[in-house]
């Protein structure tokens, strides 16, 4: 049987941080309780908890949120890899920073191009008034 990491949801207790491995079958979705504070434990993604401890964390939160899984999480903000808070921070970046062209030339975004970022920032705007 494989193991799996659970973490506790509550932000206040000791095990919210650390992940708990529990063994049950694939078919399984057995529930388990913290042994700290008795809330119900949400199972994490063994792989991204070792990679990458802040996007487990994030999944942890999509859970408390009731966030499907199978839709993968959103997009980071970002600009050619640069993570940002915000789309719109993104976007000053990308205006800022301009783009670097298949053939290597340096040059400012166009207007058009910027108004790539306008969708996602709509976007987050719309999640935050949720
Ligand atoms: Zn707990």
């Amino acid at each position: 049987m494989p193991f799996y990491d659970y973490f506790c949801p509550n932000d206040n207790c000791v095990n919210h941080k650390n992940s708990i491995e529990k063994m049950h079958s694939i078919n399984q979705t057995p529930k388990f309780r913290c042994d700290e504070c008795n809330a119900i434990l949400v199972r994490g993604i063994s792989q991204i908890g070792v990679k990458n401890p802040s996007k487990a964390k994030q999944h942890v939160e999509n859970l408390k949120k009731g966030a499907e899984y199978s839709k993968p999480a959103e997009m980071v903000p970002n600009y050619e890899g640069e993570e940002t808070k915000t789309w719109e921070e993104a976007k000053e970046v990308a205006r800022k920073k301009g783009t670097t062209d298949p053939d290597g030339t340096s040059r400012k975004l166009t207007e058009q191009e910027l108004a790539t970022f306008d969708v996602k920032i709509k976007e987050e705007k719309k999640a935050k008034v949720k």
